[in-house]
């Protein structure tokens, strides 16, 4: 037995003693309760609030705390703080499937999310890649309608792979990602055996201020292991959470996970005649053209001590870029660059900046204020800038060269095309070259096996076309595993 004496008392909110969590406060043992125990109503409150709403798109997640070493020197292309010889920098990080819900089995078919936050001397740098270098969409207008495809059915409530089916097809663009998705990296065995991309382009600046384009892959030191579909359905059943389960036990045994961060680097000149739009979301830079130049690794080895506090609550926001690094013309990163921290400010308020996960480790300094939930006091003595009582002023010294050229009328059309965009190359030379025999096995059964499952008419002869479109070889034999029943 416990001796009570030992332990603390409870306490309500307010540090109030508390008497008792067997018993209401009653008339009479077996009489009604009463409005004044206050207690009471307060633990009923606080847990009809419990929940905030879940992330419309990677609600289901895990992280974890570590950090990133540099052990390599790349400060001739840019002179953020985080990425100069020898430094090491705190970071978060979350995993995650995109379209399940909260509950939703670790082992389902889905790209992951590969959020990052790292802590630099100068705020929060953020990115928001997935553990794919491409991305279903290029232009931000499609991805509403791109997730509600993915997501459940309005009439029945179920996730229906007519839908998914239909927009894809619609989509050519999509090709890339869907066979990448339909292969073997489409399901990972753990977020330990996975590579994270940041799939967009970036600018970094050096401190000369020259520019160059850039795209980050990050590569598991674990190895690449997955699961097949089988597998997984038998695992789902089994063990929605394995992956969750998976990161925090590793990291409490002491067994921590790193990845080491390479960059593609282009010359900011050779963007405009690249063979492939370089800001394409849906094209890889291939390696014989901008191979992979190492840039650190990163450690996760502190599980978070509250999942609700650091995980649930954090918010990664890729428009958190750091002095030396700077947006492209990706229109889907411009897109995530408003819709994230909108979706934070919606989520979880709009002081979320000031939550343990999302506190920079530098100095804040905003003029910032009020709102929901605000704790931290501004620190200016007046809350408008310019301001002669010693406000915070801003410097023009952290402004980064960070544009491009543009010129033209306001039009509403796609992305230029370069001498090789399509949207069937890619995805065929990934099938074709990449893929060994029994990974181009698997790739046609798994397809085949999604396809037969409620699709149908127009959109499953439209998906045979589009696999033909990818490879004719391939797209027959899916052709023919479905009609085969
Ligand atoms: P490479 O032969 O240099 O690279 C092929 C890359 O494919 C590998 O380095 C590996 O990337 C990745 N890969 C290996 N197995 C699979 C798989 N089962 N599913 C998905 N990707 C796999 O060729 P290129 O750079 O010329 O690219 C050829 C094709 O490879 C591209 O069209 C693209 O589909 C794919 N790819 C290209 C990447 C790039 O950034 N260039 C990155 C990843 C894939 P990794 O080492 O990152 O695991």
């Amino acid at each position: 037995m416990t001796d009570s004496s030992q332990v603390p008392y409870t306490t309500t909110n307010t540090g109030i003693p508390v008497e008792s969590d067997e018993h209401s406060l009653t008339v009479g043992p077996d009489g009604p309760i009463l409005l004044h125990d206050h207690y009471l109503i307060e633990k009923m409150a606080q847990f009809n609030r419990e929940r905030v709403p879940e992330r419309v798109v990677h609600a289901k997640g895990s992280g974890a705390y570590g950090t990133f070493r540099v052990t390599n020197d790349v400060s001739q292309f840019t002179k953020a703080d985080l990425f100069q010889p020898g430094k090491q920098t705190e970071m978060l990080a979350r995993f995650s499937t995109v379209a399940g819900e909260q509950g939703s089995p670790d082992t389902w078919r889905d790209p992951r999310g590969f959020a990052l936050k790292f802590y630099t001397e100068h705020g929060n740098y953020d990115m928001v890649g997935n553990n794919t270098p491409v991305f279903f969409v290029r232009d931000t207008i499609k991805f509403q309608d791109f997730i509600r495809s993915q997501k459940r059915h309005p009439v029945t409530g179920l996730r229906n792979n007519d839908m998914q089916w239909d927009f894809w097809t619609l989509s050519p663009e999509s090709a890339h990602q869907v066979a990448w998705l339909m292969g073997d990296r489409g399901i990972p065995k753990t977020y330990r055996h996975m590579n994270g991309y940041s799939s967009h382009t970036y600018m970094w600046i050096n401190g000369g201020g020259e520019k160059f384009w850039v795209k980050y892959h990050l590569k598991t030191d674990q190895g690449i292991e997955f699961w097949t579909q089988d597998e997984a359905d038998e695992l789902a059943g089994k063990d929605a959470d394995l992956h969750r389960r998976d990161l925090f036990e590793s990291i409490e045994s002491g067994n921590a996970p790193s990845w080491t961060m390479y960059v593609q680097v282009m010359p900011f000149e050779d963007a405009a005649d690249y063979r492939f739009n370089a800001f394409d979301l849906t094209k890889v830079w291939p390696h014989g053209d901008y191979p992979l130049i190492e840039v650190g690794r990163m450690t996760l080895d502190r599980n978070p001590e509250d999942f609700f506090v650091h995980i649930e609550q954090a918010a990664f926001e890729p428009s958190n870029m750091v002095p030396g690094i700077g947006p492209s013309p990706d229109k889907m990163l411009l897109g995530r660059l408003f819709s994230y921290p909108d979706t934070h400010r919606y989520r979880i308020g709009p002081n979320y900046a000031q939550l343990p996960p999302n506190r920079p480790h530098s100095r804040v300094d905003s003029y910032a204020k009020d709102g929901p939930m605000r704790y931290e006091p501004s620190r200016a003595a007046r809350p408008y800038a310019p301001n002669s009582y010693g406000g915070p002023a801003a410097r023009g010294q952290f402004g980064d060269p960070a544009g491009w050229q543009v010129a033209g009328e306001m039009v509403r059309e796609a992305t230029k095309r370069h001498r090789e965009d399509d949207d069937w190359g890619q995805p065929g030379t990934l099938v074709r070259t990449v893929l060994d025999d029994a990974a181009r096995d698997r790739l046609v059964s798994n397809v085949s096996g999604h396809l037969k499952q409620g699709v149908s008419g127009p959109v499953l002869e439209r998906a045979f076309q589009y696999w033909r479109n990818i490879d004719k070889t391939i797209g027959d034999r899916i052709a023919a595993q479905v009609k085969g029943g």
